[in-house]
């Protein structure tokens, strides 16, 4: 499949190894954000392949697991008041919240819909006049546009009964929140290709500015990371960081200026709870004033009763970059794909699902 295979080539994959090897002389290590980048690193085997000298990090990039109990709280009673239609993308299903989880809920009645896009959400608030449509606005600078879109297409076809619930995150603000907590000591940031697609190189400047730390854009497939390793060690041995697109496919360094002025004609920034991490200013987004009749907090009197992390689960510290899987006493015994106990696991991915697919570590 062309575009796809040459990024999955062997013999390419070979002569970028050997180059990191020569080229790495300093000890480094480097957080991907992404969980995307995560699976990739996991499924390809890329750790084992690195020289010694470099260390990789999985770091806070997959929004269902940073999705505070406290908002999947929200989302579980919403799904329980009456003639609520609650649709979300498929991952937040099997999430559990303090009580409960969606996909539980759903068993004992409430009406939960998996959709594969916030046009399928709105059709279904304009087939159900009767109902109230909520759609769960998880994911982060990738998703918001297309949730910004649903709303100007509700205004425009009149639609009454659609909501959001927003809980979106903004990436730069929390990478931020992770390096002023000072907990981790990086030295190259792996940035997220797709959120990078729609933000563009130039929020992540101040990565390379303020604290020093080399940073590259990477897409999804072991040649995309390989490379970005490749360049981020180029810079960390001549001594420079700065913000470099290796994914010049997907990524302008001003973004996508469409989807970014449909983001601000109906979002403003706001804080937000970020599991493990606490509250981040302006690292979520809210329904600006004029659109405020679609919010779903502000439509519904929501009692998500108070909140509960899983006992023995980690997730918080393997966000922050401070544990990881392995450190967790629950892993591959109490917590798996199958029965799992905190969202790292639960979703595609997190970092405890890719440390239990790819086996780094896992002795069963
Ligand atoms: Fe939480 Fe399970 Fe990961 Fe442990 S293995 S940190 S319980 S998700």
């Amino acid at each position: 499949m062309r575009f796809i295979q040459e990024f999955r080539s062997s013999e390419l994959a070979k002569g970028l190894i050997s180059r990191i090897h020569q080229k790495s002389k300093t000890q480094a290590r480097f957080m991907e954000f992404c969980g995307g980048h995560t699976v990739t690193i996991f499924r390809y085997g890329i750790r084992q392949v690195l020289p010694k000298t470099l260390e990789m990090l999985s770091g806070p990039g997959c929004p269902v697991c940073v999705t505070a109990n406290v908002d999947l709280d929200k989302a579980i009673a919403l799904a329980q008041i009456p003639d609520v239609i609650i649709t979300t993308f498929g991952d937040m299903l099997k999430v559990p919240g303090s009580h409960s989880s969606l996909q539980e809920v759903n068993a004992s009645g409430a009406d939960i819909r998996m959709v594969y896009s916030t046009m399928d959400a709105l059709n279904l608030a304009e087939e159900n006049p009767t109902k109230s449509v909520v759609f769960i606005g998880i994911g982060f600078e990738t998703t918001a546009p297309i949730i910004a879109a649903s709303i100007l297409q509700a205004e425009e076809r009149r639609i009454r009964n659609y909501y959001i619930l927003s809980m979106h995150k903004l990436c730069p603000p929390v990478i931020r929140a992770i390096l002023e907590s000072g907990e981790v000591k990086l030295h190259g940031l792996i940035c997220p290709g797709h959120v990078s697609a729609i933000i563009g190189s130039h929020p992540w400047e101040f990565i390379a500015r303020d604290y020093g730390i080399s940073c590259v854009i990477s897409g999804f497939e072991p040649i995309d990371v390989l490379q970005c390793v490749d360049m981020l060690v180029a810079q960390i041995e001549s001594g420079q960081s700065k913000v470099e697109i290796a994914y010049r496919r997907g990524v302008h360094p001003e973004g996508n200026q469409q989807a970014l002025k449909l983001m601000k004609q109906v979002f403003e920034p706001c804080p937000a709870q970020w599991r493990g991490i606490g509250e981040v200013p302006d690292s979520s987004l809210k329904l600006k004033k004029e659109y405020q009749h679609f919010d779903a907090e502000l439509a519904f009197d929501i009692d998500p009763g108070p909140t509960y992390e899983p006992v023995g689960c980690i997730c918080g510290d393997i966000l922050r970059g401070v544990k990881t899987p392995l450190d967790c006493s629950l892993f591959g015994k109490d917590c798996t794909p199958q029965y799992p106990i905190g969202p790292c696991m639960v979703s595609s991915e997190g970092s405890c699902s890719a440390y239990y697919l790819y086996g780094e570590g896992f002795e069963g």
